[in-house]
């Protein structure tokens, strides 16, 4: 069994670079800020501000939260149900943003992103995956790239999802939520001391997953088989 940790700020193609990966060495992609949006998107259901930390509490013990795997693909269970892509919209990327920021929310989400990698070999990404999450991992990468590259790639992202959006608010918005993640007290967006930095602005996916599976090759060695 190894562990694969993937941090880095919004747009730098961590999921998708994640999940193309997974797909290689047959384990599991387990993606984090699925689970910080489906808190938010409960949290809009009950008309509270997802700043509100006491407000936000109150709601925890209302929430259950399920992440099952279904034709290899992750799906998040809230209160039963699947939401699928309704947690995927800028408005709930600033929901998921608000409400990581409050210790109680981390505090309830940790032990089922702990739990996933506690029985299989995993690659997760987020952004306290190798500083908190998995502190052992075998690998740890930091995965980054320039502001305008990952604004274009989130709005591409989101106009195949047939969403209407602006480039400039997606780089507004993109801006905005690295400075708070990467600014607040609690787990921000760092990477972790012994991870490997990663920008992959010049390269293309099959170019970042190769690099990937080559640091995860350098480190792991023979358990790797693609
Ligand atoms: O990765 P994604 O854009 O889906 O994450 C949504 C938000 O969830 C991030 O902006 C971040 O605030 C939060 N998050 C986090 N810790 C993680 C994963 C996501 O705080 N491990």
């Amino acid at each position: 069994m190894f562990h694969i940790a993937i941090d880095g700020p919004g747009g730098a193609g961590k999921s998708t670079i994640a999940k193309a990966v997974a797909k290689k060495l047959d384990i599991l992609y387990v993606d984090t800020g699925a689970l910080y949006r489906t808190v938010g998107l409960f949290v809009k259901q009950n008309g509270v501000d997802p700043k509100d930390s006491e407000g936000v509490g109150a709601l925890l013990p209302k929430l259950s939260i399920e992440v099952k795997y279904e034709n290899g693909a992750q799906v998040v269970y809230l209160n039963g149900v699947n939401y699928g892509d309704a947690i995927r919209t800028p408005e709930m990327s600033m929901y998921a943003s608000a409400v990581s920021a409050i210790p109680s929310v981390r505090e309830f989400l940790l032990e089922a992103q702990k739990e996933i990698a506690r029985h299989n070999s995993v690659i997760m990404d987020g952004r306290d995956i190798g500083t908190v999450i998995l502190p052992d991992a075998d690998v740890k990468i930091f995965l980054t790239a320039s502001p305008e590259c990952r604004a274009q790639r989130r709005y591409k992202e989101l106009c195949e999802r047939g969403q209407s959006v602006r480039y400039e608010d997606v780089l507004a918005e993109m801006n905005s939520r690295d400075n708070a993640d990467s600014s607040r007290e609690i787990a921000p967006t760092k990477a972790a001391d012994d991870a490997v930095l990663l920008d992959n602005s010049d390269l293309t996916l099959e170019e970042s997953v190769a690099a990937v599976i080559a640091i995860a090759k350098e480190k792991v060695g023979g358990e790797i088989r693609e």
